[in-house]
């Protein structure tokens, strides 16, 4: 049995060797994630060895450039382990000197003006606390409230309820979306998303082949969701930042929240953060992180990624093999309970959705063994998958861009082949597929799905029961 959630693994130098991408992708990968926060040095080489490997393992793997967005850092700092004691005062202000145990530069006037005493700030992904005691014109003067506090230059800055003005793309990201098609990446993923605006100026940058993704990392995002939901091509619940900014206890139901809404909508989801961080240093992992990837599969998540995990640590390996293994199990048990699982799709203002729900429907018969799905644009075996069928879903598109994109996709087996070019050319590529499947045996069915007229449809209209 093969895996329908789909992992992702951010490429990192734990995994820079052709022989750690080759076994990771056999062992489940369906997608790597560039993270454009990192020095993307020697990543263009890596993408290559892994589009080779793609014809040698007959997988096609989707490549998702992260972009860093607005992330507040604290200038340098004269030691990389600088103390600051329980209580203490600390100033952050615009002086760009290098910090020392006393003051950091933190070089954003246009959010010292906005933040109020009283305000916390917390540093280095939320480890350490100040709050703000007195506030001048250029500086904040904090009281440290960690009892055990040491800096280093860079580290992130994140201020609660802090509305950031983050309308347009940062010249960084605009170089970045440029890279990332030169590197023939099949997904953009927006850090700190607020509302729709980044993603409809991403989307003028991008040809139709790359998707967006989202990434939910605070309050302002959750508040304009269904407009951010509506506007990308599928949705991120980054729990890293997202827990900083709502806090740790909030994060379980707003992941419950957002995967159901996605479902509704028919959006892809993906849950990623800190899902096996025991296992950048352990070789196995601890049940609670064995419950939380299981969680997001019961959930119904299109994917669960691995960040630090793959890219730094040292297991990345056998922190594939153990999300594989996971998912397997969960889904076998969900398959055999599948109407406790019933999705609640929402097909009222799409006909398209309700031709994809009556493939669905039909493939609930025993004698069904797949659903092979015609889709040049990836519009069909988007809504395909997101139906949730329980047999295997094959979907076929001339344009080796689509192929790669939907390989992150729940249950989506992607091939890259011609198009038909009329309804007997269907037959016949359909047949050419069916026989190197081994779970398709003669006499079963099929449920073939496309659009017509073949390389001109707009919409998935045509269904056709294929006895093997
Ligand atoms: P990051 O995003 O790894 O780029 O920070 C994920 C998260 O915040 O959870
Ligand atoms: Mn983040």
């Amino acid at each position: 049995m093969e895996k329908k959630a789909k992992i992702i693994a951010t490429l990192g130098p734990a995994i820079y060797s052709e022989k750690k991408l080759k076994k990771i992708i056999s062992l489940g990968v369906d997608a790597f994630r560039i993270n454009f926060s990192h020095d993307i040095k020697g990543v263009k080489q890596i993408i290559s060895q892994i589009r080779k490997f793609e014809n040698k393992l007959n997988k096609r793997i989707a490549i998702i450039a992260d972009l860093q967005g607005i992330k507040l850092r604290i200038g340098k700092t004269s030691s990389e382990k600088l103390r600051i004691k329980h209580n203490q005062k600390f100033t952050f202000d615009t002086n760009k000197k290098v910090g020392n145990n006393l003051r950091v530069c933190f070089p954003y006037s246009f959010i010292i003006n906005k933040i109020k005493i009283g305000s916390k700030i917390l540093l280095d992904d939320g480890k350490f606390t100040f709050k703000v005691i007195k506030k001048n014109k250029k500086s904040l003067v904090t009281r440290c409230l960690s009892t055990n506090c040491i800096l280093s230059s860079n580290k992130s800055v994140h201020i609660p309820n802090i509305k950031i003005p983050l309308k347009r793309l940062t010249k960084k990201d605009k170089k970045d979306i440029s890279t990332a098609k030169s590197m023939g990446c099949n997904w953009i993923a927006l850090s700190y998303v607020q509302n729709s605006s980044l993603i409809k100026e991403t989307r003028k940058l991008i040809n139709s082949d790359i998707g967006i993704i989202s990434k939910i990392e605070n309050k302002i995002a959750i508040k304009n969701i269904k407009e951010i939901i509506n506007a990308s091509d599928a949705i991120m619940i980054a729990r890293g930042d997202l827990a900083i900014d709502i806090g740790l206890s909030k994060v379980p139901s707003i992941q419950l929240e957002l995967i159901k809404k996605c479902t509704t909508l028919s959006k892809p989801v993906i849950v990623a953060t800190q899902m096996l961080e025991s296992m950048i240093e352990n070789p196995s992992p601890t049940r609670a992180e064995i419950n939380d990837i299981a969680t997001a599969i019961f959930q119904g998540a299109d994917a669960v990624m691995l960040s630090a995990e793959s890219a730094i640590g040292k297991n990345p390996t056998q922190s594939v093999k153990t999300m594989s293994k996971t998912i397997l199990s969960t889904e076998k048990y969900k398959k055999q309970h599948i109407s406790e699982f019933k999705s609640s799709i929402d097909a009222k203002k799409n006909i398209m959705k309700s031709v994809v729900l009556s493939v669905k429907d039909l493939a609930y018969n025993p004698r069904v063994k797949a659903i092979i799905a015609f889709s040049n644009s990836g519009k069909t075996a988007k809504f395909v998958s997101s139906m949730r069928p329980s047999v295997s879903i094959i979907t076929i598109s001339p344009n080796v861009n689509v192929s790669r994109g939907v390989s992150l996709l729940w249950g989506i087996k992607s091939i890259n082949s011609r198009d038909a070019r009329n309804w007997n050319d269907m037959i016949k590529i359909s047949k050419e597929i069916i026989t190197k499947e081994k779970s398709i045996k003669k006499k079963d069915y099929v449920v073939i799905t496309a659009g017509l007229p073949f390389g001109k449809a707009k919409m998935t209209n045509m269904i056709r029961l294929y006895e093997v």
